[in-house]
């Protein structure tokens, strides 16, 4: 990233995870995980509830404490780095629970995201964001604490787009939100990538990730039971039964279904 926060699109080798292993005292959450992430790709990583998708975020972000792997970035070795340097180098978590500051103002709350920026440019961006959420616009000088769950869910969405980080990691990106934005969302993450920034994106839910994705990794307690192209993603999910479950819904009424919800697997 440079002074002014901007992504060039032409830079590094990307986000690159091995044999990442994070443990909670003796309960292994994730076992021996590899990513590739380059720039100007969304990494998509699908599992059930429990089987390590948030381990692994926090692992990246350095948020938890890592057992034995490797994290790198564009060629730097990070993995020993602590979470604030590791955002200084511009990795964003966006956390699955909306986390805003309460007493500020949904303007303010964004503001934030571009602390150290450029006003004009910090002042554009925030522009762009209230376009993405017209919502947020309507709501721009309420305090975030009289938001909905969904509301503070996209200021902390937009937050992380103001910084111009170069990797955003985003933990279950649709929790919460109406299908349409969660549609608008996906389009936004092309548009990050294409300006050649990192996107991982973690969910539960197959639909998304078919959409959104580039490439597809299934994690199962703690391993990664699958990865490979988005569309070869989507003939291995129905051999293995994680689409069972998302047809049915998806017939019925159009909504999304979670992974595993057809297997059972996770815990
Ligand atoms: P979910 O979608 O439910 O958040 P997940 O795929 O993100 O699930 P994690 O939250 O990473 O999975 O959890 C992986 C495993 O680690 C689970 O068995 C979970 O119970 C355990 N775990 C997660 N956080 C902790 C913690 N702080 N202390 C102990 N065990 C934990």
């Amino acid at each position: 990233m440079d002074s002014n926060g901007s992504v060039p699109n032409d830079q590094g080798t990307g986000l690159r995870v091995r044999d990442l292993r994070v443990f909670y005292g003796p309960v292994p959450a994730v076992r021996g995980v590899s990513l590739d992430c380059p720039p100007g790709q969304v990494v998509g990583v699908i599992g059930a509830n429990g089987a390590g998708k948030t381990s692994l975020l926090s692992g990246i972000a350095g948020l938890v404490k890592t057992q034995g792997g490797k994290v790198e970035l564009d060629g730097r070795d990070i993995t020993g780095w602590p979470a604030h340097r590791r955002g200084q180098a511009g990795i964003v978590y966006v956390a699955e629970r909306r986390r805003v500051f309460p007493s500020l103002s949904v303007r303010e709350n964004l503001t934030v995201g571009g602390w150290g920026l450029d006003k004009g440019e910090v002042n554009l961006r925030v522009e762009k964001i209230f376009t993405m959420f017209p919502r947020l616009k309507e709501r721009e000088k309420v305090p975030s604490f009289r938001l909905s769950g969904g509301e503070q869910r996209m200021v902390s969405i937009g937050r992380a787009l103001v910084t111009g980080a170069r990797v955003i990691l985003f933990d279950e990106l649709s929790l919460g939100l109406a299908p349409r934005i969660v549609a608008e969302l996906i389009g936004t993450m092309r548009s990050l990538a294409d300006e050649g920034r990192i996107i991982v994106l973690v969910e539960q839910y197959i639909g998304v990730l078919l959409k959104a994705a580039d490439t597809i990794g299934v994690l199962e307690r703690g391993r990664v039971k699958y990865s490979g192209p988005a569309n070869d993603a989507a003939a291995w999910l129905e051999e293995n039964g994680y689409m069972a479950h998302a047809k049915t819904a998806g017939a019925r009424s159009g909504a999304q279904s979670p992974a595993g919800a057809a297997t059972g697997e996770g815990r």
